[in-house]
């Protein structure tokens, strides 16, 4: 047999968590390998065609501030775009696009192909090459199904849905990683030999539609917005396609009836699923079965392309068996004729506890192998690829001698991610949520290149190109700042009269035009379109000005609370402690405190589903106390 070929890094898998890593790797210099069943599948989405939302565009953002692909792939393949929450504060906020799945594969494949230091090889990687060190086995490389063997220092796995995955529709189920592709057995039953602890997820996808099957004249449309967004802070809005309309659609009663009448032939409630499925993104027979009160869902009707007819109905995720599948689609107000091109499933599939995880993402019991994605317990393609590029980054670091890198809780949402994960492990599929970060004006979208892109340059992450935008723009904040604090308006002189026309706001004392900007009636366009004021700087510097001045209150309270939390893990909770009187806090949470009494805060922040940001509210309660 021919000589093993030696790589730095090597990586199993081409979804969103293993392009990310094998880029993040070959970026910084790791000689690296991407290993997957199918090259053509690489970037593949497996469910909905769509990136970002809330906490997942944050995610999407700092992937993109560390120089990773996601954000840049989803701008050339965006077919419609909106902020979501834009009348909400700037830290929830949130990009959504609607992406065409072929030219977001497409993105994926040529940004991979065109990465210096990387290779392709398509091929099941059916087990792990270990080797004794004298203390531990270490990874040493990779075997794939045909008996080739691939050597490497650090090899990160990023295998999704596909070990031991098992499809089911209705009562019937066969083994598969994603529809139309194998599943991972051996190398999921080799690493069942190791001391991992493994559980079974399930997750689902609904049945797609032919659009030409729809009355589209009944539903309600939904254009993206104007002008249209851009995901990654280097795109432009002329690097997407063509945008299209998504619409919203409807369950009525009859489908609820149609639902409950298969449920007997309901994989799920016939128990024949064993593994728990994501709570924030149920099937349909789930929502009817826990929202009974609900009369209706809503169905959001999303094209899966330009150049295809197939449509998604997003919200209506199922396992039931595919003739109640087209009844229950066919009751719902314009589909009526409609033709199901493929039917929705639901997969179970194994993951392993991330609680056997370092921050780096190596795992505890082999040393140089790495885990990143939906098998950590994650699910979203957003999730995966940001733990891909950690991965991916830590494994090169670590074949070339460096300290693993891991952002803290109020560095990114990132940093919540993997702590959540490795502290508390999940029992359903992890997704993001800005709930889950406790310092949320901190970590916003439009200020992920400002949190992460100089870590990302100094990491080796961030290329010249890049780190000169992103210096620029900083260094154009700075200048516009420093010209509006030194812009003075005097009250009952003609430029005051000016901003006071113009931004509704009365003057009151002498001000800087930079303290105006951080009244809240007072936006930076009006301001600076009074003569005297402008020009004004771009809308990206803009922007940011703007947030910064308006938060400036709120972010460095956020940053005494950073400090202070790490002084208040001793603090003592009264005996008497009343859990039910804190404001804000989850029933579910109320209920874990009740039960344990922890009696300092470091205890209750240890308790599993006590998040950090309930123990903000406890801190904020103990406050009101004393
Ligand atoms: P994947 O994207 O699954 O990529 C895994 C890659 O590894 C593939 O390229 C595969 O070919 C390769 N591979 C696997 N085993 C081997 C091997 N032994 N050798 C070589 N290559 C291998 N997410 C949501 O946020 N919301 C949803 O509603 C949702 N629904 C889903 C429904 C379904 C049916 C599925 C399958 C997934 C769904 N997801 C959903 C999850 C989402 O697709 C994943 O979270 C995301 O794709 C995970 O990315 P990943 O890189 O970890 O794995």
């Amino acid at each position: 047999m021919a000589e093993a070929q030696q790589y730095d890094v090597i990586v199993v898998g081409g979804g969103h968590a293993g392009t990310e890593a094998a880029l993040a790797a070959a970026r910084v210099g790791a000689r690296t390998l991407l290993l997957t069943h199918n090259l053509d599948t690489i970037g593949q989405m497996s469910c909905n065609p769509a990136i970002g939302g809330i906490g997942k565009g944050h995610l999407v953002k700092e992937i993109d501030a560390l120089g990773g692909l996601m954000a840049r792939a989803t701008d050339l393949a965006g077919i419609q775009f909106r902020i979501l929450n834009r009348r909400k504060g700037p830290a929830v906020r949130a990009t959504r696009a609607q992406t065409d799945r072929q030219l977001y594969k497409a993105a994926v494949r040529a940004a991979v192909e065109a990465q210096p230091g990387l290779e392709l090889f398509q091929q099941a990687v059916d087990d792990l090459i270990l080797q004794s060190d004298g203390r531990h086995e270490r990874v040493a490389g990779v075997r794939t199904q045909m008996g080739l063997e691939f050597r490497a220092r650090a090899v990160v796995l990023t295998v999704g849905t596909f070990l031991g995955g098992r499809i089911h529709i209705g009562l019937s189920n066969y083994r598969g990683g994603r529809a139309g592709d194998p599943p991972s057995i051996a190398l999921a039953e080799r690493l069942r030999e190791m001391p991992f602890r493994v559980e079974r997820l399930k997750t689902g996808t609904p049945p797609r539609i032919d659009a030409r099957s729809i009355d589209f004249s009944v539903l309600e449309a939904q254009p993206g917005d104007q002008p249209v967004p851009v995901f990654s802070f280097l795109g432009a809005a002329a690097d997407h396609p063509r945008q299209v309309s998504c619409h919203i659609a409807r369950t009525t009663a009859q489908t609820h009836d149609i639902i409950r009448g298969g449920l007997s032939r309901s994989p799920l409630y016939e128990g024949i699923i064993e593994g728990v499925g994501p709570r924030y993104c149920p099937s349909i027979e789930d929502k009817i079965m826990r929202f009974a009160d609900k009369d209706s869902h809503q169905i959001f009707v999303e094209p899966e392309g330009l150049e295809s007819v197939e449509i998604y109905p997003n919200g209506i995720s199922t396992s039931l068996p595919f003739d109640v599948q087209q009844a229950l689609v066919r009751s719902i107000p314009g589909f009526a004729r409609a033709h199901l091109t493929r039917p929705g499933y639901a997969i179970e599939y194994d993951f392993f506890d991330p609680r056997d995880l370092a921050p780096s993402l190596e795992t505890r019991h082999v040393p140089g192998l790495f885990f990143a994605g939906q098998i950590n317990g994650t699910t979203g393609y957003e999730e995966a690829a940001a733990q891909g590029l950690l991965a991916g980054l830590n494994a090169a670091r670590q074949v070339q001698g460096l300290p693993p890198w891991s952002p803290r809780r109020d560095e990114a949402y990132l940093g919540v991610m993997v702590d959540d994960l490795i502290t508390r492990g999940t029992n359903e599929p992890y997704r993001m949520f800005t709930s889950r970060a406790e310092y949320r004006l901190l970590l916003r979208e439009d200020n992920a290149d400002l949190r992460l892109t100089e870590t990302g340059r100094d990491l080796g992450l961030v290329d010249a190109s890049r780190w000169q935008r992103f210096a620029a723009k900083r260094e154009a904040i700075e200048r516009e700042r420093e010209r509006l604090r030194a812009c003075w308006i005097r009250p009952g002189t003609a430029l005051a009269a000016a901003v006071e026309q113009a931004t509704g706001e009365g003057i009151g004392r002498e001000s800087r035009a930079l303290d105006l900007l951080a009244r809240p009636g007072v936006g930076y366009g009006a301001l600076t379109a009074v003569a005297g004021l402008g020009p004004a700087a771009d809308d990206a510097v803009a922007e940011q000005l703007e947030i910064q001045c308006k938060y400036a209150g709120y972010v460095d309270r956020q940053r005494d609370e950073i400090q202070r939390q790490r002084q208040q893990e001793a603090k003592v909770l009264p005996l008497d402690f009343a859990f039910d009187q804190v404001r804000g806090l989850s029933a579910e949470v109320q209920e874990k405190l009740q039960r344990v009494r922890p009696t300092t805060i470091g205890q209750a922040a240890r308790i599993p589903g006590v998040t950090p940001a309930a123990v903000s509210l406890l801190l904020i309660h103990l406050k009101r106390l004393s």
